[in-house]
């Protein structure tokens, strides 16, 4: 029998559960339809299984030289098993809250793969959902009012470079080794590339980086990338930028090689694995799309500021949608989705606002925009700039690489964008985030007290920087 809802959801990944449970807090009767396991990629294939992996790997290397801090520990090893175990262990305990959440909210979920019919029968317009049920049940039919896709992405790979599992591996089946390779060539320095970069090489993997750019995390502020490419050679990782991997030379025998066009002619790589980090594809495919007049560019679903899309009933977030493939963003643009779907009257999210994180070690975090982008944008800046050698605490944790930078207008003394290297600088950001979402000034930051000792005196320092007032420099 066909069921009736204000608002079904397509995937229960992190932006489709969130806007369940805001639906669900505004009183719309809501289903959520998912084919996989509730939390999706960041729970099951993302942010929670490589943070947790990039911990144990930080622990290791921090255990390594434990005679730094005076604590002699005899020889340290990994045991991976112990590590995966660790990670799923996690995993299974935020899936199990995710599932209790939809159950609290009182939030249908559908588990099976849903699609968005064309008019019919139960309603004139597109977008009853029939679900193909996972136990083999007969499909369900939901008529819902409006509809959100929130099916999300997968490895994108490079035609040769198919994902096979065992030699060439996309982040997918690298979070699920049963060991550690010797060895590992990861095509692609952004972000993903670069956490599996530190991670793998504080394990004690020998890992070769081949990036097509000229720098490694190439859209983050020049000097971030160029300390962020210091501190990774400081660790032993080859980087190999404006390298054009070329497929076609692939060879796998007990490991891989593989050739690139690097300066100065073409190049073999060899290992015993090779990881593909170049992006990843929105999952707009066997969804129905062609039922409705949706439009898809460039691989992703086109909506307007509140997420509709051509089908004004019919919005998509997340991934699906492509801009920043954040989990805080898929959940934030949820939240907007359901508040207009509620008559709301919500405000347009502001992508400038979004913080960014990279948690290698070290970590990287930013809001707004680069130096380079401002003065392109004709902003005449003015730049702080604050090192974490001369914080306290930095030197207490053993981490004192890196450095915070703001960039302000010269004339309006707006922050233009905030950039962090270093310890714990993802949990720093927010601070920035919130500066920046108040329209604070530099001078608002820095009289801001910031208490002593701890790392985020670096960002009242850099503050005071950006007019020249920095007090330890
Ligand atoms: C290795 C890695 C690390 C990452 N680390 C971070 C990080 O640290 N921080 C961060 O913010 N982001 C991180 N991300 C990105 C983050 O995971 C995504 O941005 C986020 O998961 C997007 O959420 P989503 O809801 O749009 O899609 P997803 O999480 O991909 O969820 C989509 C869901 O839809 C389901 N689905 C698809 N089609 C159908 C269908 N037809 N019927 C039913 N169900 C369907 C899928 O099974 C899936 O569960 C990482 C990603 C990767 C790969």
């Amino acid at each position: 029998m066909a069921q009736e809802y204000d608002l079904v959801i397509l995937g229960g990944g992190t932006g489709g559960y969130v806007a369940a449970i805001r639906a669900s807090q505004l009183g719309l009767k809501t289903a959520i339809v998912e084919k996989g396991k509730l939390g999706g990629t960041c729970l099951h294939n993302g942010c929670i299984p490589s943070k947790a992996l990039l911990r144990s790997a930080e622990v290791f290397a921090t255990a390594k030289r434990g005679e730094d801090f005076g604590v002699v520990t005899g020889e340290v090893s990994v045991n991976f098993g112990k590590v995966q175990e660790r990670k799923n262990k996690i995993i299974d305990q935020l899936h199990k809250g995710v599932q209790h959440l939809m159950k609290q909210g009182k939030i249908d979920v559908y588990e099976g793969l849903g699609r968005i019919l064309g008019p019919s029968i139960f309603s004139p317009m597109p977008g009853t959902i029939s679900v193909e049920m996972n136990n083999g049940d007969d499909n369900e039919m939901l008529i819902p009012k409006n509809v959100i896709i929130a099916t999300g992405s997968r490895p994108r790979t490079l035609p040769g470079l198919e994902i096979d599992g065992d030699y060439v591996l996309s982040s997918d089946e690298a979070l699920q080794l049963e060991a550690l390779p010797s060895s590992i060539i990861i095509v692609g320095g952004g972000v993903i590339g670069i956490e599996w970069a530190s991670m793998l090489s504080d394990f004690g993997v020998e890992v070769t980086v081949l990036e097509y750019a000229d720098r490694i995390i190439p859209t983050e502020d020049k000097e971030i990338s160029k300390e962020m490419q210091r501190l990774m050679k400081k660790k032993g990782i080859k980087l190999v930028t404006s390298a054009k991997v070329l497929p076609e030379t692939l060879v796998k025998d007990n490991g891989v090689a593989i050739s690139a066009e690097v300066k100065g002619g073409v190049k073999e790589f060899k290992a015993e694995k090779l990881l593909v980090s170049v992006g990843r594809q929105a999952n707009t495919e066997g969804i129905g799309l062609n039922n409705t007049e949706i439009q898809v560019e460039k691989g992703f679903i086109v909506t307007n500021k509140f997420f509709q899309t051509k089908e004004s009933h019919i919005y998509a977030i997340g991934d699906v949608i492509g801009g920043l493939q954040l989990a805080h963003v898929a959940s934030h643009e949820g939240i907007v989705a359901v508040e207009h779907i509620a008559g709301n009257d919500p405000s347009p999210f502001d992508y400038n606002l979004v913080s960014r994180c990279i948690y290698s070690n070290p970590e990287v975090s930013s809001v707004g925009i680069t130096e380079d982008h401002a003065k392109e944008k004709g902003h005449k800046v003015k730049v702080g700039k604050f090192s974490f050698r001369a914080i306290g605490k930095a030197l207490v944790f053993g981490e004192s690489d890196g450095f915070v930078k703001i960039i302000a207008d010269e004339e309006t003394n707006d922050i233009l964008g905030v950039h962090m290297i270093g310890p714990h600088v993802t949990d720093m950001i927010t601070e920035a985030g919130l500066a920046m979402v108040l329209d604070a000034t530099p001078w608002e930051i820095a009289h801001t007290i910031h208490p002593h000792p701890t790392l985020s005196e670096a960002i009242g320092e850099a503050a005071l920087a950006v007019d020249g007032k920095a007090i330890h420099s």
